[in-house]
């Protein structure tokens, strides 16, 4: 596919070509590139991406069998066509280059990148190492070279709990209980396979602290869950009685009335076999090791929680507990400042994970923009940021419109400052060689050398 480009905006001209640098390699940082490209105007954008690898959690997050939404993988190569971008994968915004020689050389500068950490529980005994973060979990089995140490117990338990009840918690039922046939054909690294090859996993339960209203998933990701059923995965209930007839008497929107046929369709009577569950208005406060095994756990408690008739959840006195020996946290991802933020006076939102702006623009920093997760404190899906990119690509260019002279010098200073500083820059037709020995060898590499080696190595 070739980039339409838009013509040039009524009013806008360019003294000399202005350039963009973004940080990040994700949808976001994609997103917003192409759509600037679509400009008819001179520019030149610079992409930084501190993996050797693009594409962000497109490819270390989403799911292995949701191949349709990996697939934007295909749109993103459109920009790498166009002489005016230029991608500098293996390379860290702050490490490898500072943010502040970013602002001496480029125009514009676009934070895109993503949210980092994960969020806590803060209770006592979450470091325990039967506890794992979703994100490092997820990391495992789609290939993240940082998380290829994390040995899952898998084949040493039954019982699991994960806490939250996102859309990540439901690609994490499908891992955990989905039998090996279903990820014949999808990317799923080989070594995460066989672990789950020889995982004695036999119930998952999906707890979280509000109701069945509140639940977090998409009808979408729920019934793909649902679907387990054809391999005899069984779906045993979502605590309908926790609920009483409220669920009746609530008038309820056309996805909440969808989500609650689902429920009731495939919930089923409590089984030997493989089986799946949600559990709701209930807070973990603490987590019980197993005394037979201390590496693994024995159960997590629960504080019960009621909603008042005003809608409110309120801890209740009640305590609950959950037999499982291992625990996935799934509560969600959060952004950091980049260390040099506040010597450059770029704001940062720490309770929100994000950084402050309107229409993408920083709030009090000129030619500052960020978008995606970054932006908006790690949610949404890949939709969601196709139509937040076209909004910030639109400030940067009326914006650089104002500009009387591009300064500094852009990608020709960059390039120099890394050739001096010997950083190992996977250009675009580097991890063209990458990507062409992943689909020859059929797997994605887990290792950062490896794909370093072959961005060096001769064309094959
Ligand atoms: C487990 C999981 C599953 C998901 N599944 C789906 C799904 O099925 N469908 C869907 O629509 N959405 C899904 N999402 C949401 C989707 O992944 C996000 O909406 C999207 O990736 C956000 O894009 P982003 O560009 O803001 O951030 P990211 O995709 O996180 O990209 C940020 C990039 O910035 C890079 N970076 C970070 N710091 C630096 C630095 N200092 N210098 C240079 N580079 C840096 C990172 O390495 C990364 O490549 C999923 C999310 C998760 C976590």
């Amino acid at each position: 596919m070739t980039i339409t480009r838009f013509p040039l905006a009524r009013g806008i001209r360019f003294l000399s070509t202005p350039r963009v640098a973004v940080i990040g390699s994700g949808p976001s940082a994609f997103y917003t590139s192409l759509d600037i490209l679509k400009y008819d105007i001179p520019v030149e954008i610079d992409m930084f991406e501190k993996r050797p690898c693009p594409f962000g959690l497109v490819r270390f997050g989403v799911a292995p069998d949701h191949p349709e939404v990996k697939s934007c993988q295909e749109r993103f190569q459109d920009a790498s066509k166009d002489k005016r971008f230029q991608f500098f994968g293996n390379v860290e915004i702050g490490k490898d280059i500072k943010l502040r020689e970013l602002y001496e050389n480029y125009d514009s500068i676009v934070f895109a990148y993503g949210s980092n950490k994960e969020n806590r529980l803060n209770i006592a005994g979450e470091d325990h190492p039967a506890v794992i973060n979703s994100k490092d979990f997820v990391g495992w089995y789609n290939g993240d070279p940082q998380d290829q140490d994390l040995n899952p117990p898998l084949d040493k338990v039954e019982e699991v709990t994960i806490i939250g009840n996102g859309n990540v918690a439901m690609d994490i039922v499908r891992v955990l209980l989905a039998p090996p046939e279903h990820w014949k054909d999808t990317d799923i690294v080989p070594g995460a396979l066989e672990t789950l090859q020889r995982s004695t996993v036999k119930k998952v339960t999906v707890s979280a602290r509000r109701g069945f209203l509140d639940s977090k998933f998409a009808n979408k990701e729920f019934r793909e869950c649902l679907e387990m059923d054809k391999y005899g995965v069984r779906f045993t209930g979502w605590g309908a009685d926790l609920f009483g007839d409220s669920l009746k008497t609530t008038k309820l929107g056309r996805i909440e009335k969808r989500r609650l046929q689902l429920a009731e369709k495939y919930c089923v009577a409590e089984t030997e076999g493989k089986s799946w569950k949600l559990d709701y208005l209930k807070t973990p406060i603490g987590i019980k090791v197993d005394s037979k095994d201390p590496l693994l756990l024995k159960e997590t408690i629960f504080k019960k929680n009621q909603i008042t008739p005003a809608g409110k959840i309120e801890p209740t006195n009640k305590l609950a507990s959950v037999s499982n020996q291992l625990l996935i946290l799934c509560i969600g991802y959060k952004g950091e400042a980049l260390a040099e933020f506040e010597e450059l006076g770029i704001p940062f939102d720490v309770q929100r994970g994000a950084i402050p702006n309107k229409e993408g623009r920083v709030v009090g920093v000129e030619q500052t923009y960020c978008v995606g997760w970054i932006a908006n404190g790690s949610r949404g899906s890949i939709n969601s940021t196709v139509a937040d990119s076209s909004v910030v690509a639109h400030s940067i260019v009326q914006d650089l419109d104002k500009l009387p002279q591009s300064k500094g010098h852009g990608r020709e200073k960059v390039s120099k400052l890394l050739a001096e500083r010997g950083v190992n820059v996977v250009d675009w037709s580097n991890w063209v060689k990458i990507d062409k020995a992943e689909r020859q060898q059929g797997r994605k590499f887990t290792d950062f050398d490896s794909m370093l080696s072959v961005s060096n190595g001769p064309e094959s």
